[in-house]
């Protein structure tokens, strides 16, 4: 039986670790991969202690502290949740584990267009990564699906690798873009705004050769970025009856508790508006300590 169990191994999950560990407390920590999504950044700029850092050094410096700390990581992917108050049992995809204090640090994952072969093609000229992507498609052309902000920071960058750059919109004008953002998209004449369209289906053999489009044209692409937001990975409370938003992230109080006793959770996966590394620390510091003190109330009484 641990004390406390971290599901995510991303910044919030690493912190939860740290702190746990620091704490004293019979910890693990269990993700599907080393590092969340900060691994995507090629440059991480703005975490304090770093003036510039790749995301992927970044989340390894964590797993290694978190290691070194002494705590069981375990790569592997929760499947289910169930208990109450102190007596959780967390199913993976090869075992199982009982703890009494369950993180929440699962971070939240990009929406997809939900289209045939969108997966077929994923890797194969279909991407959710502008930053993780674009270097391989230098001189060729592509497509970024979506108006907000993220959508147009991807065309900026895409421009300065490919020899042409379509975003693809369903409404006539960008959804809330930074200013400076639009007057540079104006500037590039490499990136061309087709507005009031939506992709239809992708068109290949073995890889993504273009796009039809429900305006009956068909764009030859050799990329399609879908940039249109993401969704939490918050699936697995749903069993537990967490109360979460309309949009699916976990509602917490200010030290981090869910509605349920002995749940709490932390990062991109919450309902807080800010979705950076350095808040989803801040948040998984918090759910340690209020697991910490909750677990040391129990003690005593
Ligand atoms: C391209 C890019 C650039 C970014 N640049 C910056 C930046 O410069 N500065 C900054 O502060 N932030 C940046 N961010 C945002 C930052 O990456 C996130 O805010 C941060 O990673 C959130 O941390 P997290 O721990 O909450 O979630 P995540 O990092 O997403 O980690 C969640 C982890 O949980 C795992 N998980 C989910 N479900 C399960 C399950 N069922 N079982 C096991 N494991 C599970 C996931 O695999 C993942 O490893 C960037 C994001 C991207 C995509």
């Amino acid at each position: 039986m641990y004390d406390v169990l971290i599901i995510g191994t991303g910044p919030a999950g690493y912190t939860s670790a740290i702190y746990s560990a620091r704490y004293n407390l019979e910890t693990i920590q269990i993700g599907e991969m080393p590092g969340g999504l900060i691994s995507e950044a090629p440059e991480v700029c703005n975490y304090p202690g770093f003036e510039s850092i790749s995301g992927m050094e970044l989340s390894n410096k964590m797993e290694d502290q978190v290691k070194e700390l002494g705590v069981e990581v375990v790569y592997d992917e929760v499947v289910s949740i169930e208990g109450r108050d102190d007596d959780f049992t967390v199913e993976t995809r090869r075992d199982e584990y009982e703890a009494k204090k369950i993180i929440m640090a699962t971070g939240q994952e990009r929406r997809r267009l939900g289209l045939e072969r969108e997966h077929e093609f994923k890797g194969k000229g279909v991407s959710y990564c502008a930053t993780c992507d674009a270097a391989f498609y230098k001189d060729k052309k592509v497509g970024v699906v979506g108006g907000g902000d993220a959508a147009l920071a991807s065309a900026l960058l895409l421009s300065d690798h490919s020899e042409k750059v379509y975003i693809l919109y369903r409404q006539d004008e960008f959804f809330r873009p930074e200013p400076i953002r639009v007057k540079e998209i104006e500037q590039r004449e490499n990136i061309e705004p087709i507005f009031e369209v939506n992709v239809e289906s992708l068109i290949g053999e073995d890889k993504l050769e273009g796009v039809k489009l429900d305006n009956s044209q068909f764009l030859e692409l050799d990329g399609l970025f879908i940039e249109i937001g993401s969704v939490p990975n918050s699936g697995l409370v749903e069993d537990l009856d967490i109360k979460v938003t309309e949009d699916g992230y976990i509602r917490t109080d200010e030290e981090r508790r869910t509605d349920v006793p002995g749940v709490y959770a932390a990062g991109d996966v919450i309902d807080s508006p800010l979705k950076q590394a350095i808040t989803a620390a801040g948040q998984g510091a918090e759910a340690a300590t209020t697991a910490y003190e909750e677990l040391k109330k129990e003690e005593v009484t």
